[in-house]
């Protein structure tokens, strides 16, 4: 039925769907979501609004539906987001049953857009709070929309050090040929429709603490009520003769990403370190370079965090496409000629011709300007923080990769942990304690890579494990993996297992231990452990 904007239309028999059922089902030509919880039915958005998952194959438990692909939950009765890395909500639809048909009654432009985002405040001037956010990536964007949607009317300023709007990291890697304004996770108007001031190339260079003020490089200061620390972490460069030569690269803006792509194209690249970045750039160019090799001081890829056997079939993969590898190996020069790099010379005494190096040899946090204040850091740099995101210096916050947190599955021990959908959490959480709700992290930490367009998702914490649980074929890319730590499941990777992962998270979110044997005894093609109730 067709009322102007508004449809309706008959989506099945209410007693062909079960309870806990995820279907899709078509409403003027647009495909919804439909949900059985119970007896209710729900009707929703059927695309994850981060990267266009099918919902109708995530894990439903209880009320919240969590994206197969990268962990996002939504609920089912409002669409609302509840875990990241998603920014915005799904729409949601009228359901009605009728003599035993469900009807779904939508307008139109819910049902072309696959998101909603949520309501927020704007900015009254008559509130002269002011939070500032120092950074303008993830942690501080989430930070930012999360005090607006929770009614915040003060004055909030985004100070960062880039000259763009907040945008997808995560892609820089993954797709290089992207200019900045294809990334973007939020335009310069949309911020400014919120009252969200965003100073881009404003570098915070100290903070007054007791006089609550931040002093900028280009000399200007501004003072704060609340501020929120969300510098999150710059590259490590390389310490060996010769890293001075031009050419030599690190990866963090889209700046980076296309000057990497530029040099790489036709000619010989060499990346230092066979980290998720490494690998991904290798793979990205693995068409483009002329040669491509990596060097690695580990025996495997990624080893610390997902070891040697997820390490193993990364590797084959991309030496499948002619990457080299040079591993349980270091640099220990770079040769150069006319200032422009030309060779790496490994400890072997191997020589790599090389006309282009990026070094991709892990993260620290961005917290130099703190240098000297009473902020309490650890031995890293990283500020410390407690579940509430509050530092040891009273309405000072921080969030996202400049931190070290208490993590819940290390059984609260301090550590750093830099993934987007942790930052973003963060961000969320710092902005609730801004506004005094006293509401403590509560995550399962969530993150992805991909290579060749095939993704490894991992969820939980993994640091320590001392064993694993292997289903499925590592030789044919079809592979879950468990990481068991004092003889329970801590983490869990996946390729082409979808969603595994995300019920994993799932599971460990709600503090059900997965125990050795029981994860040795699953089938991965059903779903063990949980319950949707
Ligand atoms: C190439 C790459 C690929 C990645 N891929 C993935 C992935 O696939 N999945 C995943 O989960 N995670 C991925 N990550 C990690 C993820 O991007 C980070 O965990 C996330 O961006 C952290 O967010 P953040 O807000 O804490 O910090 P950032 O995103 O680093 O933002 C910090 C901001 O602060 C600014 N800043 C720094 N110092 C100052 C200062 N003194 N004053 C003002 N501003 C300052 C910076 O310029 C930056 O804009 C990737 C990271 C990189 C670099």
């Amino acid at each position: 039925m067709d009322c102007g904007d508004t449809v309706t239309a008959e989506v099945c028999e209410e007693a062909d769907m079960r309870d806990g059922e995820l279907r899709e089902a078509t409403v003027a030509g647009h495909t919804v979501l439909l949900v059985r919880n119970g007896t209710e039915f729900s009707a929703l958005g059927s695309r994850c609004p981060h990267h266009g998952a099918p919902l109708s194959r995530g894990i439903l438990k209880g009320k919240r539906l969590r994206c197969p692909w990268h962990g996002a939950c939504f609920n089912i009765k409002t669409g609302d987001i509840e875990e990241y890395p998603a920014l915005d909500c799904l729409p949601c639809f009228k359901v009605t049953v009728v003599d035993g048909k469900v009807f779904v009654t939508a307008k139109m432009k819910d049902l072309e857009s696959s998101r909603r985002v949520k309501d927020t405040s704007k900015r009254c001037l008559l509130n002269q709070d002011t939070v500032l956010l120092l950074g303008g990536g993830v942690a501080a964007l989430v930070c930012a929309e999360t005090l607006r949607q929770e009614g915040f009317t003060g004055r909030i300023i985004m100070a960062t050090k880039e000259k763009h709007s907040p945008y997808d990291r995560s892609k820089l890697s993954k797709e290089m040929n992207l200019k900045a304004e294809d990334i973007y996770l939020r335009t310069p108007e949309f911020l400014h429709a919120r009252g969200i001031e965003l100073w881009t190339e404003r570098e915070a260079v100290s903070v007054d603490f007791q006089r609550q003020k931040v002093r900028f490089k280009n000399g200007s200061s501004q003072k704060y009520n609340h501020l929120l620390i969300a510098t999150g972490s710059h590259p490590n460069p390389l310490e060996v003769p010769g890293a001075d030569l031009q050419n030599i690269c690190l990866l963090q803006t889209p700046e980076d990403s296309s000057k990497i792509l530029e040099l790489a194209t036709g000619k010989n690249l060499v990346i230092i370190g066979a980290s998720f970045v490494g690998m991904e750039i290798a793979a990205f160019l693995s068409d483009k370079a002329a040669a491509i090799s990596v060097v690695e001081k580990k025996e495997f890829p990624f080893q610390n965090v997902l070891g040697s056997q997820v390490g193993g079939v990364a590797m084959k993969m991309l030496q499948n496409k002619g990457v080299k590898f040079y591993m349980k190996t270091k640099l220990s020069e770079l040769k150069g000629k006319d200032g422009k790099v030309t060779e790496a010379v490994l400890d072997s005494g191997k020589k790599i011709p090389a006309d282009v190096v990026l070094a991709g040899i892990g993260a620290s946090p961005s917290s130099a300007f703190l240098k000297g204040t009473s902020i309490a850091r650890d031995s890293s740099g990283a500020i410390l923080v407690d579940l509430l995101m509050q530092t040891n210096i009273p309405n000072v916050f921080a969030a996202g990769d400049v931190v070290s947190f208490p993590v819940a599955l290390l059984n609260g021990k301090q550590s750093s942990i830099h993934h987007q959908q942790v930052a973003e959490a963060h961000g969320h959480i710092a902005a609730l304690n801004m506004l005094k709700k006293q509401k403590e992290l509560h995550t399962v930490p969530f993150f992805w890579t991909t290579m060749l367009g095939k993704s490894i998702r991992y969820a939980g914490c993994g640091e320590g494990y001392t064993d694993t649980v292997v289903k499925g074929s590592l030789e044919q890319l079809e592979f879950l993996i468990f990481y068991i730590r004092d003889g329970y499941v801590v983490a869990a990777a996946s390729l082409n297992c979808d969603p595994m992962v995300s019920l994993i998270a799932e599971v460990l979110c709600s503090g059900k231990q997965i125990s050795k044997e029981e994860a040795e005894a699953c089938d991965i093609t059903s779903i063990p452990w949980l319950t949707h109730t």
